[in-house]
């Protein structure tokens, strides 16, 4: 990955200790934040290129910061959650951040999730072919192979895969995934997207109940793998 500059917005001397050691030991720049009023003061002085935000800070609430953000900047924001955080995951993802990882997490977790937020703003040229390990979309042709035979999809279930392939690595939460496919009027119905997934695994999926392309993140979406 190519150097960046990171803000780390986090309360806890020892997890902002373990980012910035293990984020400048990848060759970033690390800015470093202790409370919301800080964190949007830095922003506005040293334009960040992604931002790591703890939601729970002690002066004001990290979605405030978020959304104070987003108000001028669509740089990346990843989010840190609590284990049974699913509620401010959605909120959160709704809000405008791009990802989450949840405490404790990984290195490698952290930067996988880095990397495709990173890719996700900056798309690379239209390209109008998804390939991801057996599987190969066609966008322009409308056609769907796994192991280079054609699978036929229904019209909704072509576009849910479309709209879940094109973001890889990314979460996209069960309100986003419904106004896309099915509009707007049916952010409600989460039972559809059981329903079709379910159909799509079938289709796509060596194993269906061991799912590795179309990932469930339990009470929040669904993350397409990034592969
Ligand atoms: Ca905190």
């Amino acid at each position: 990955m190519t150097p960046i500059i990171v803000l780390v917005v986090e309360d806890q001397e020892s997890i902002r200790r373990f980012l910035r050691v293990s984020l400048a030991g990848a060759g970033h720049r690390v800015l470093e934040a202790g409370t919301a009023a800080t964190a949007l003061r830095m922003a506005a002085e040293s334009p960040p290129d992604l931002v790591i935000l703890d939601l729970g800070l002690p002066d004001r609430d990290g979605f405030e910061v978020l959304r104070g953000f987003r108000t001028w900047s669509q740089a990346p924001v990843i989010v840190l959650s609590a284990r049974d955080g699913e509620a401010d995951k959605v909120a959160a993802l709704d809000a405008g951040a791009d990802d989450y990882v949840t405490k404790p997490f990984g290195v490698g977790e952290l930067h996988a999730r880095m990397r495709s937020a990173l890719r996700h703003r900056s798309p690379g040229p239209g390209a109008d072919a998804i390939v991801a390990d057996r599987l190969r979309i066609d966008a322009g042709a409308r056609r769907v192979t796994v192991d280079g035979t054609e699978i036929h999809l229904t019209p909704l279930e072509y576009k849910l895969l479309l709209t879940l392939a094109r973001s890889p690595g990314r979460v996209l939460t069960h309100r986003v995934l419904l106004r896309e496919v099915w509009g707007p009027d049916a952010t409600q119905e989460v039972h559809y997207l059981r329903v079709f997934v379910a159909s799509l695994r079938r289709k796509i999926e060596a194993d269906p109940t061991r799912p590795r392309l179309i990932v469930t993140e339990p009470g929040v979406g669904y993350r397409f793998a990034d592969v």
